[in-house]
């Protein structure tokens, strides 16, 4: 089932006209016809029926989806830059994982750094990726996503639980699973070269309790998604 996000109130019994890049998509990538469709607006979710509408496209908004297929805490992913393409599939997964916010930043051993003027388009290919990967995986929400931050402002991202993902965590500190709680959880990855023994310690007193993820030293595009793994099938079955 094709769902899109409205980009206007929707209320069952009533019309929705979908936008031209919508219209676009239905009709002339998925060769749309008659077809049952989930709308989004506001976080909630609704069963429409889809037909061609003259060159337009549009759906009669039937009723109301009662799983709106969020988890029920709130997920910061603090991401460290990594390669483009790596970091694209960080995004998507994050986004199929249901987590919240996302909040890309430079740390000291970043080998990738965006320039400025570059963030912006970066931004909307990454927000596109964002819609896209919601839609695909049927959630009520797209995540949040800021600027890309530097190491030093991630403390203002912080939730009830504080971790960063630390490989030399292992055999000292908790695994991950072991500290999860409370209902917003923000979890930190470090980029292709890891954190520095000075970024740990700023992150730990700041807050964030160093955690593993294992004994094996993951890739950071399989950390971010081993984390965002663990977390949401932890929401998923706690009371
Ligand atoms: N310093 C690592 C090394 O020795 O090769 C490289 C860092 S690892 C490729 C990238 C990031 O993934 C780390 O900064 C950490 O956040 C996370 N990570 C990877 N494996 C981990 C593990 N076993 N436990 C906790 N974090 C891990």
């Amino acid at each position: 089932m094709q769902q899109y996000f409205a980009d206007k109130p929707l209320k069952t019994g009533e019309e929705y006209i979908f936008t031209k890049e919508q219209a676009h998509h239905a009709r002339d990538v998925l060769r749309m016809n008659h077809e049952r469709i989930r709308l989004v607006y506001d976080g909630k979710g609704y069963f429409a029926d889809a037909y061609p509408r003259g060159r337009e496209f549009a759906a009669m908004v039937e009723s109301e989806d009662p799983n709106d297929n969020e988890l029920s805490v709130s997920v910061t992913l603090c991401a460290a830059l990594i390669r483009r393409e790596k970091m694209e599939f960080v995004l998507q997964k994050a986004a199929e994982l249901g987590v919240s916010r996302i909040v890309p930043f430079e740390s000291s051993r970043c080998v990738v750094r965006e320039k400025k003027e570059k963030s912006l388009r970066l931004k909307e290919r990454w927000t596109a990726i964002l819609r896209e990967a919601s839609e695909q995986c049927k959630r009520s929400r797209i995540p949040e996503l800021t600027d890309i931050t530097d190491f030093d402002h991630l403390k203002e991202y912080m939730g009830d639980a504080n971790l960063a993902a630390y490989e030399n965590a292992y055999g000292t500190g908790r695994m991950l699973s072991e500290c999860l709680g409370g209902s917003s959880i923000t979890v930190v990855i470090g980029p292709e070269g890891g954190f520095s023994k000075e970024e740990v310690e700023k992150l730990a007193a700041a807050g964030f309790e160093p955690v593993s993820l294992g004994s094996r030293i993951l890739r950071a595009e399989t950390a971010s998604v081993y984390a965002c793994s663990v977390i949401a099938e932890w929401a998923e079955v706690r009371l």
